[in-house]
C-alpha cells in the first residue's frame, strides 16, 4: 500500500490564513476525488505562534515539518509584531525552517498567464506564454561568507567586507537541482556567473560543466554571465528554460523575472533541501507575498499565488503532474473568464474577492476534471 503524503500546513498571519484557506479547498478536492490520500496537520506559525507560545516557531513544529512529505506555508509578519526582539520576529520562523530542513534551493518560477499578458510592464508578446525557472541558491555564496564585516583602517576610514565563496558540494547540490528541473522540463538549463572576473564563479562554470557531462548528458547546457542574463531576462526572457545560479546572483534576476509577470499575488515559490537515497527530501512551498498587512481581514486578498504553491507542491514533492497541471489550467480558464482579484484588476473585467477567487477556481477544477 501506498503511505499517505504527510502534509504540514502552515498558514501564518495576515493575508495568510485567508489565502491558505482558498489552496486548502483545492487540497480537500484532491483528497475527496481520490487522487491522492493525505495525512494533513496544521499549525501556528509567525506571530500567531508568539502570541500563543512566546516564539515565532516551535520546536514542535520544526519537528513536524522534518517529519512531512511537504510543508506549504502562507506568510508571517505584522506591525502588531515589530517591537519583538530582532532575534524573535516573526519572519525568523522561515529562516529557521530553511536551517533546520537544510533548505538550500530556492525556485521562483515566473509564468505569465496568457490572460494576464497586458499586466506585465514588458510588451505583451514579449512575455505571452513565459514559463520559466530560477533556482537560486539560498544557503551559501556572499551573504553568508567569511570574512565579513566592517574594519576601522590605520587612517580612521573603513573598509566594508563581504565574501563570495562556494565549495564543489554546494555547487554540485544546487546544480543537480538545474539539471533534474531542466530535465523534467524544456531540457534546457542555463547556468549563471561571473566566471570573467570572479574565481568564485570560474570553479562555478567548471563544476556545472563537468556534472553536466558526466550525469546530465541529454540537458542542453549553456553558461551566461550575470549582466547579461539581466539584460537577456528584460529583452528576450522565453530564451530560456531553467537558470541555476548563486545566491547573489538569483537574488536579483529572481525579482527582475518575478515583475515580467506583473503581480505579487501570482508568484509562488519552493525552497528544496537534498534528496536522500530514496529520492526524498525536505521542501517548503509559499507565495512569494508576505502577509499584507494593509489588505488582511478584507477579503481581498489573491489566493492564486499559495494555490499555484500547492501545484508546485504536487509536482515536486509528490510528482503529481496531471493534477498540478489541471489546477493550473483552472487557474488559467478563471483568469481567461476575466475574472480578478484587485491586485491584477484590468479595465472591463469583473472585480472579485478571495473566496469568489477560491469558488471559481474549484468551479473550474470539477469542469475540467
Ligand atoms: P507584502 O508582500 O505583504 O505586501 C506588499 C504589497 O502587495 C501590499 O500592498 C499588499 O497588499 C500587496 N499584496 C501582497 N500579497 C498580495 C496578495 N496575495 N493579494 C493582493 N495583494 C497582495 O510585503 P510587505 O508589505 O513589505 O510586508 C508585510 C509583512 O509581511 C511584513 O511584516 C513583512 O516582514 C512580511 N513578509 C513576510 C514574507 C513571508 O512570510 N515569506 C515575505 C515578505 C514580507
Amino acid at each position: 500500500m501506498i503511505p499517505n503524503k504527510k502534509l504540514l500546513l502552515l498558514p501564518g498571519d495576515g493575508i495568510g490564513p485567508e489565502v491558505m484557506q482558498e489552496a486548502r479547498r483545492v487540497i480537500d478536492w484532491l483528497a475527496r476525488t481520490e487522487r491522492v490520500k493525505f495525512d494533513i496537520a496544521e499549525d501556528l506559525v509567525g506571530g500567531a505562534s508568539i502570541d500563543a507560545h512566546g516564539v515565532p516557531i516551535t520546536r514542535t513544529v520544526i519537528a513536524r515539518a522534518k517529519e512531512a512529505d511537504a510543508v506549504l506555508f502562507g506568510a508571517v509578519g505584522g506591525p502588531q509584531w515589530d517591537k519583538q526582539n530582532f532575534d524573535n520576529r516573526p519572519e525568523i520562523a522561515i529562516l529557521q525552517l530553511r536551517k533546520e530542513l537544510g533548505l538550500f534551493a530556492n525556485l521562483r518560477p515566473a509564468r505569465v498567464f496568457d490572460a494576464l499578458a497586458d499586466a506585465s510592464t514588458l510588451k505583451p508578446e514579449i512575455v505571452r506564454g513565459l514559463d520559466i525557472m530560477i533556482v537560486r541558491e539560498s544557503t551559501g555564496g556572499i551573504y553568508f561568507g567569511e570574512p565579513r564585516g566592517i574594519e576601522t583602517l590605520a587612517d580612521g576610514s573603513k573598509r566594508g567586507i563581504n565574501t563570495e565563496v562556494y565549495t564543489t558540494a554546494e555547487i554540485e547540490r544546487v546544480a543537480r537541482v538545474g539539471f533534474d528541473l531542466a530535465a523534467k522540463r524544456g531540457g534546457r538549463l542555463c547556468s549563471v556567473e561571473k566566471a570573467n572576473v570572479m574565481e568564485s564563479g570560474l570553479l562555478w562554470r567548471q563544476i556545472v560543466t563537468a556534472l553536466g557531462a558526466r550525469d546530465y548528458p541529454h540537458v542542453q547546457l549553456s553558461h551566461m554571465y550575470a549582466d547579461n542574463c539581466a539584460m537577456q531576462l528584460a529583452k528576450n526572457p522565453q530564451q530560456f528554460d531553467v537558470i541555476v545560479t548563486s545566491n547573489l546572483f538569483g537574488d536579483i534576476l529572481s525579482d527582475l523575472a518575478a515583475m515580467l509577470t506583473g503581480s505579487l499575488g501570482m508568484l509562488p515559490s519552493a525552497t528544496l533541501g537534498a534528496a536522500d537515497a530514496s529520492g526524498r527530501r525536505h521542501a517548503l512551498y509559499e507565495p512569494i507575498h508576505g502577509s499584507a498587512p494593509d489588505i488582511a481581514g478584507k477579503g481581498l486578498a489573491n489566493p492564486l499565488a499559495q494555490i499555484l504553491s500547492l501545484s508546485m507542491l504536487l509536482r515536486y514533492s509528490f510528482d503529481m503532474q496531471e493534477d498540478a497541471d489541471l489546477i493550473e489550467a483552472a487557474i488559467e480558464a478563471v483568469l481567461a473568464g476575466g475574472l480578478r482579484t484587485p491586485d491584477i484588476m484590468q479595465p472591463g473585467r469583473a472585480k472579485i474577492g478571495t473566496a469568489t477567487m477560491g469558488d471559481s477556481v474549484m468551479r473550474e477544477l470539477e469542469k475540467l476534471a
